[in-house]
């Protein structure tokens, strides 16, 4: 088969496979599961043809997909991909680019700078900041903290990316209560240690309180950590007088900022971001509430220099000119064009379409929480952002309940603890999904909820047995 012909059947069975997210149940059913011994065997002697490959792919695996990709996923935090963002991703396949240097991929390197200079504009940051198009957030966390760990030593004296951390001067890292463990596994794998942070008390919605600080010492070189966007409650850390108590200490502030940061971009909720701008460095996700297709994460610095002391490598081939060489800002040498997606969106979205894209789905997260209040049940956090909990009853009764939600298939919501409680967890994060797709989340839930046996019941029916 041609390589025409063959395109034009992945972009069919695409188009079904979308298309059948308005109908499917959210999870995969136990037998798609079990369908994917068919794409097991012994490994294959000899080719067969490329068409037969993608049917399998198409027949067993897509039915077995979690459709996190459509609207009535309410999951982690998730999104999907707006069109745009998936045609542009197919294209850049086509192209496959190594975006490491200006030399493999022009495009690459110049559509970067662009998608980094429209991203720092909708996240109201300054535009001289310098940025890495990494994986997630993840990898955001650890590119951003390592400009930090750069920095900081630096200042000691102390030259990190030559002499490592043996012998180093001590570097105070300070965290929330509510961090997210991606940020502890970042400074474990800089080596500054997941047990060795100064943990700050967190308040009822899990923002670090500034009133309990630690006292910092200016020069001795530290880090402190803040969050925008609380996974459980979307809620911001005050950024403002962490930044100024911690600068005042010259101590370097890194934001986690995976999908809070968002909030920048809709004139609504930009007041939940005040001060955040004063930080040096930041952690952001593309894939998240920018709905563009895996993986695609941003680091930003304040200062460009510090980004690039840390992650540059050189090797006689490495001929950089006068341009941004994408690889002396990111872990990776070889990478895919990340940028190209975060480009289409932008450009496509304009900033009327993201601050939409991101107030709707706010708006429908507080529908969301008023609809399940209403039928009863109880919201645990203030619902500023796009993230709601509710609590069922006790926590056995909740995690019956999120059991049952998840069988439906209607929706799908995840559990957390959240202040020694089980919980269910909402994320509204999603371009696709409609007020009509909340509507029917909630019935739904408060149908599952209602068909299990009632509490007593339950207590009844295990005391008895
Ligand atoms: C999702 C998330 C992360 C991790 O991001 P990945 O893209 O999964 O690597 C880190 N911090 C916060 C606050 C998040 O929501």
């Amino acid at each position: 088969m041609s390589l025409k012909i063959l395109l034009e059947h992945a972009a069919r069975r695409a188009n079904r496979y979308l298309d059948d997210l308005q109908t499917r149940g959210v999870a995969p059913t136990s037998d798609a599961l079990r369908r994917l011994g068919e794409l097991d065997g012994d490994m294959r002697s000899a080719p067969i043809d490329a068409s037969t490959v993608l049917a399998l792919l198409d027949d067993v695996g897509s039915p077995a997909t979690v459709a996190s990709t459509g609207p009535r996923y309410f999951g982690f935090v998730i999104g999907g991909s707006l069109p745009v963002g998936l045609a542009a991703s197919w294209l850049a396949s086509a192209w496959d680019q190594n975006a490491g240097l200006v030399a493999t991929s022009p495009v690459a390197a110049a559509i970067e700078e662009i998608a980094l200079k429209w991203s720092l504009d909708v996240l109201r940051l300054p535009a001289t900041t310098g940025g890495a198009f990494v994986t997630g957030a993840t990898m955001a966390n650890f590119t951003g903290l390592a400009a930090a760990r750069h920095a900081v030593l630096a200042a000691a004296g102390w030259d990190v990316e030559q002499d490592g951390l043996t012998g180093a001067p001590p570097v105070t890292v300070v965290v929330g209560a509510e961090a997210h463990a991606s940020l502890l596994k970042a400074l474990a794998l800089l080596g500054l240690g997941r047990n060795t942070v100064v943990t700050v008390p967190t308040d009822a919605q899990g923002r670090m309180r500034a009133d309990h600080l630690p006292a910092l010492a200016p020069g001795q070189p530290a880090i402190v950590c803040l969050q925008a966007g609380n996974v459980n409650t979307g809620a911001f850390d005050p950024a403002r007088e962490v930044c100024a108590r911690a600068h005042a200490a010259d101590a370097w502030v890194h934001v986690d900022g995976a999908f809070g940061l968002w909030a920048a971009a809709a004139p609504a909720r930009a007041h939940l971001v005040d001060g955040v701008a004063d930080a040096d460095s930041w952690a952001t996700d593309a894939h998240k509430w920018l709905n563009v297709p895996y993986d695609s994460g941003l680091a930003l610095v304040r200062e460009p220099a510090a980004l690039r002391a840390a992650m540059a490598q050189s090797a006689a081939y490495y001929i950089s000119g006068a341009q941004r060489e994408p690889m002396e800002y990111t872990p990776e040498t070889s990478r895919r064009a990340r940028g190209v997606e975060i480009w289409a969106v932008l450009r496509s979205l304009g900033r009327t379409g993201l601050a939409d894209l991101i107030e709707r789905t706010c708006a429908l997260a507080t529908r969301f929480a008023d609809g399940l209040r209403g039928a009863g049940y109880e919201i645990l956090n203030d619902v500023v952002l796009n993230q709601v909990l509710v609590s069922f009853g006790t926590d056995e009764r909740t995690r019956q309940v999120i059991a049952a939600v998840q069988r439906d298939g209607t929706c799908w919501c995840g559990g957390t603890r959240w202040h020694g409680r089980d919980a269910m967890r909402i994320s509204v994060s999603n371009w696709a999904t409609t007020e009509d797709d909340v509507d029917q989340s909630i019935a739904a839930i408060a149908r599952v909820a209602a068909s299990l046996p009632s509490q007593s019941a339950i207590g009844m029916s295990s005391s008895a047995r």
